[in-house]
């Protein structure tokens, strides 16, 4: 699927090669590279502006993160963060999350992170929501066997979707969260929506799915 890039924004990310790549660069296969160490890779789909990624990286300097955004003026705000804050273990991937095995070998990711989704309430977006089974397919063929989806959200349709969704294409549940922000998990660190959503007193879901090996007996 090829991007639309604005003219001045393409401009501007192609400035800045050490922070960003997309479609036309040659990566698959070939992350580690980009990065100082070499060590797992965990990649946000639909990064938004990206304090997710930008957080987790500062926390966990031992994970490699991929900030993910398919919206070009969106990826320049990831850009500009980065830009200030030169994470050494934070790239930011210009391109849409219905082609991640062009851009990632199987296992070259270690986990997957969904936060705040377009929820795509009508029957007929189905297909566009990040956990109808078209995503999940490319998710598993980019992780390794078992590999895991960490996701959140405020909106309780996406939310039941996704349980569905995910335990028909024979995922299961770690963990499943309905208030986040009133339970026992440590360490959250909240997305820009997440921070919007919960200052207007909406719950927050969370769920941790498990992709099942193929070698596993099924229940
Ligand atoms: N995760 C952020 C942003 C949530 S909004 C937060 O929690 O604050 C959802 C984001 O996903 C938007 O920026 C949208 O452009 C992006 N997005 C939607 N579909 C996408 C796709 N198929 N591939 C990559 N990004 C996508």
């Amino acid at each position: 699927m090829r991007l639309r890039n604005k003219p001045w924004a393409s401009d501007k990310l192609r400035e800045h090669p050490q922070y960003v790549v997309w479609e036309d660069d040659n990566v698959k296969g070939n992350w580690q590279k980009h990065f100082q160490q070499n060590q797992p890779i965990h990649l946000e789909v639909g990064s938004g502006k990206g304090r997710f990624m930008i957080e987790m990286a500062k926390a966990h300097p031992d994970i490699n993160y991929i900030a993910m955004e398919l919206q070009t003026s969106v990826v320049i705000s990831i850009l500009e963060a980065q830009i200030e804050e030169d994470l050494p273990n934070l790239m930011i991937l210009h391109g849409h999350g219905g082609d991640l095995d062009e851009y990632f070998e199987k296992a070259e990711v270690s986990q997957v992170y969904l936060n705040f989704s377009d929820p795509w309430p009508k029957t007929r977006h189905e297909k566009r929501r990040l956990t109808s089974p078209k995503f999940l397919t490319q998710y598993e063929n980019i992780l390794p066997d078992a590999g895991e989806i960490h996701f959140k959200t405020d909106n309780m349709g996406l939310f039941e979707y996704s349980l569905s969704s995910m335990s028909k294409y024979g995922m299961y549940f770690k963990q499943v969260w309905l208030d986040l922000h009133h339970s026992d998990f440590e360490g959250n660190i909240m997305t820009e929506y997440e921070e919007k959503f919960s200052a207007k007193g909406q719950p927050i879901y969370r769920l941790e799915a498990v992709f099942r090996n193929n070698n596993e007996i099924q229940i």
